[in-house]
């Protein structure tokens, strides 16, 4: 089992007239969080008790707040001090009047059917309707916990916080498809699919040449072009990301899971920095848009995105095992012990797919195999005598 976590934003749906209470009820609330906040900065504690006992009954007297809202508030305004505790030069904190509402069970109900929050305020509880665009709804079987009610711009939202408990896939009923990104090709697939980056690199460079040109000569007329050619580049990037995603995602059917590598985890491998420094030739930021873009376009098809560990997928041979830096030969494959050659970027991307098993399935299946072996002896054979 997984607790898959996340947070969903869904603009409320409130006429003026609720809204004027909604924000009465917000200032209500930063004047609770900050006068704990104050007590317990001026008397040097961080006990909610303590803090309690010296606030809750004096707020109550001066403020229509409801008192599970108010002790919401105080938790808020020693959160907030706990977290600047050992920070130095600390200055005082001074809450903006419309601090974002934590609204929980004892304060609120979440009717989702309904497509409603019941919450109270400081005149009552009232319900507060909100929609669920498209591509929410596959949130619709988590579990709504709790949620903010937050202030943008003279707009209200409610910022829920989902759970879902999965098993763990069964890779009969799932596809699996591994990706490897990088320069030569934007992206490999172990599906034996290419997506070329020799026209990004021929835009690029096309790009590059009229820079350094426009770069000499340093005129404004030549600062102005510059600024247009980057905007130019920017976007044919874009389009490019959102070409490429949306063509990787359409061969990919629902519910598969997309595994890639986990480039910003902190073991630095030789592809690695490899990688890092040829992305930085690329712009990171193109190389993130395509995660993001591949991300959204993955979640309408309920496409699950995997991160592993990115160590020697590209020296890894992903027939045999066999590592080796000498396998690879730039955009060839050639595996030292057995022979087997393909596509260096195509060797990783199967790699990374497999790495998934490697991770995660594989220590999965040799604890099932240990229950379904416990009470049978199982002899190792002594290699060392
Ligand atoms: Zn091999």
């Amino acid at each position: 089992m997984r607790t898959l976590i996340s947070t969903i934003r869904l603009p409320a749906l409130v006429d003026t007239k609720t809204q004027k209470l909604l924000s009465a009820t917000m200032k209500e609330y930063s004047k609770a969080a900050q006068m704990a906040y104050d007590y317990g900065d001026i008397n040097n504690t961080t006990s909610r008790v303590k803090i309690h006992h010296a606030t809750y009954y004096n707020f109550r007297g001066i403020s229509p707040l409801p008192s599970q809202l108010v002790i919401n508030a105080k938790n808020k305004g020693v959160d907030v001090l706990k977290s600047l505790k050992n920070k130095k030069n600390k200055r005082r904190v001074r809450f903006k009047d419309q601090l974002p509402i934590r609204y929980d069970q004892r304060s609120s109900k979440i009717l989702l059917h309904q497509r409603m929050v019941s919450l109270t305020t400081i005149s009552g509880r009232i319900k507060i309707g909100f929609e669920i665009p498209d591509y929410y709804t596959k949130y619709l079987d988590w579990d709504f916990r709790s949620f903010e009610l937050i202030k943008r711009n003279n707009c209200f939202f409610l910022h829920f916080v989902v759970q879902s408990f999965k098993t763990s896939l069964d890779p009969h009923s799932q596809i699996f498809v591994g990706i490897d990104r990088g320069i030569r090709h934007v992206a490999v697939t172990s599906q034996n699919k290419f997506y070329n980056g020799s026209r990004l690199r021929e835009v690029k460079n096309k790009y590059l040449r009229l820079k350094r040109t426009l770069q000499k000569k340093g005129t404004r007329s030549a600062k102005r072009k510059l600024k247009k050619i980057a905007g130019r580049e920017r976007r044919f990037q874009r389009d490019l990301n959102h070409c490429i995603s949306k063509e990787i995602i359409s061969h990919i059917p629902e519910n598969s899971t997309i595994i890639l590598e986990d480039l910003s985890s902190i073991r630095k491998t030789a592809k690695q920095r490899r990688k890092s420094r040829s992305l930085r030739e690329l712009h990171s930021w193109a190389f993130y848009q395509f995660q993001i873009f591949l991300t959204y376009k993955a979640a309408a098809k309920n496409i699950e995105i995997i991160y592993v560990n990115p160590e020697y997928t590209s020296q890894k041979c992903s027939a045999c095992g066999f590592i080796s830096r000498k396998n690879r030969k730039k955009a060839n494959f050639e595996c030292q012990n057995c022979g087997f050659k393909l596509n260096s970027d195509l060797n990783a991307s199967r790699n990374i797919g497999d790495r998934y098993f490697d991770d995660d399935y594989l220590f999965e299946l040799a604890q099932k195999a240990k229950r379904y072996l416990s009470g049978d002896p199982i002899i190792i054979p002594n290699v060392a005598s």
